[in-house]
């Protein structure tokens, strides 16, 4: 680990002046980036301690946006009794994430920001565009087992590892960020960067900025949904494929769908596609299965990881079923 300096303001405001620093990074729950720095993955000169400044915890489900501090803990939003009520998808993919120490540690904004698992980056040696540019995919002829199937490129097949963002990306979500002179919110599909359009880019975020809040579109999608993940593991395990899937229904019919998908894409996936299937059709196991397939009929499976395609077909199904019942 490269030696560095640890700050802790007081302020968002002190925070943000800090973080503007050439060479400063952000710690929340720390723990991503303590696993960055200690691989020299992360080497910052300046690391600014956010994780316990006041007002960007709270989770508010009142209004008619639903407001995501982004230093609640991820285990708060999980157990909380009207999130897991009205927007099931979002409690469950952070029921099912990590294990429960880490939740009580880790943040939702750190969550979202998360860095791909790819064991070719993390290994800190592999030739990797995402840690150092220009330099290969070792994955491309490597293990890819648990690599993504779409938006990726000969550059890099990593997999965003996120379940919240996977699942938050099924609504109309936006993410709040502010900087020392300005605010900006940028919608959710435009926040992460796919990672192979720029390896080396993950997020549309600056140096400086920092994220203050999530925030949701209310709606009655909401009751509708579900977030359903398969890993190797039954706890404690990344997805190898992940859907969420929120539902309007009209009787038997469904009247709107949404459907995103993880595990799979180099950034959290809104399915389009599968979203066409469904609206307008009555939820049976086939309809289920044709969205299935219309997710991932543009899906790009390398040597070890095609297999992904017929599983992530079958979740969509399931979770659309899910859905539906609760619709
Ligand atoms: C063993 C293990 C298993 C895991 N399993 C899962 C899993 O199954 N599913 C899953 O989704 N996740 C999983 N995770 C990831 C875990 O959920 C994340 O580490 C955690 O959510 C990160 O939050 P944090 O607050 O600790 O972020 P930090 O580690 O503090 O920060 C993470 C990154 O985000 C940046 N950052 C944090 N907050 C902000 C902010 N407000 N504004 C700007 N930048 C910010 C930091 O600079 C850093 O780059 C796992 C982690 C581990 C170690």
């Amino acid at each position: 680990m490269q030696p560095f300096t640890y700050v802790r303001p007081d302020t968002l405001e002190q925070a943000l002046h800090e973080a503007a620093e050439p060479g400063a990074s952000v710690l929340a729950g720390g723990t991503t980036m303590v696993d960055l720095m200690r691989g020299d993955l992360a080497a910052p000169r300046r690391v600014v301690d956010i994780g316990h400044l006041p007002g960007l915890s709270e989770i508010d489900l009142s209004g008619p946006v639903l407001r995501f501090g982004a230093l609640a803990r991820m285990a708060d939003a999980a157990e909380d009794a009207a999130l897991k009520r009205d927007y099931p998808a979002l409690a469950e993919s952070l029921q099912l994430a990590a294990s429960q120490q880490l939740r009580n540690a880790a943040t939702l904004g750190g969550n979202l920001l998360q860095r791909t698992r790819c064991p070719y980056f993390r290994n800190g040696v592999s030739a990797c565009n995402k840690r150092v540019p220009g330099s290969g995919c070792s994955a491309l002829d490597g293990e890819d087992r648990e690599m993504a199937l779409f938006g990726i490129s000969d550059a890099c097949v990593a997999n965003y590892p996120g379940d919240w963002g996977t699942a938050l990306a099924a609504f109309d979500t936006a993410v709040e960020i502010r900087s020392a002179a300005a605010s900006r919110t940028v919608p959710l599909a435009n926040f992460h960067v796919a990672y192979g359009d720029d390896p080396a880019r993950e997020t549309v975020l600056e140096q400086g900025e920092i994220v203050t809040a999530i925030t949701v579109r209310a709606t009655p999608a909401g009751r509708g949904s579900t977030y359903a993940k398969v890993r190797d593991r039954q706890s404690y395990a990344y997805a190898l494929v992940s859907a969420a899937v929120a539902l309007e229904m009209d009787g038997d019919t469904v009247a709107s769908a949404r459907v995103s998908l993880g595990g799979v894409a180099s950034k959290p996936w809104r399915s389009a596609e599968a979203e066409a299937v469904l609206t307008g059709a009555t939820l049976t196991e086939a309809a289920g299965l044709r969205a299935g397939e219309a997710a991932f009929a543009g899906a790009r499976p390398g040597r070890h990881n095609a297999f992904k395609v017929e599983l992530g077909r079958r979740v969509v199904a399931r979770a659309a079923l899910t859905a539906s019942r609760r619709a």
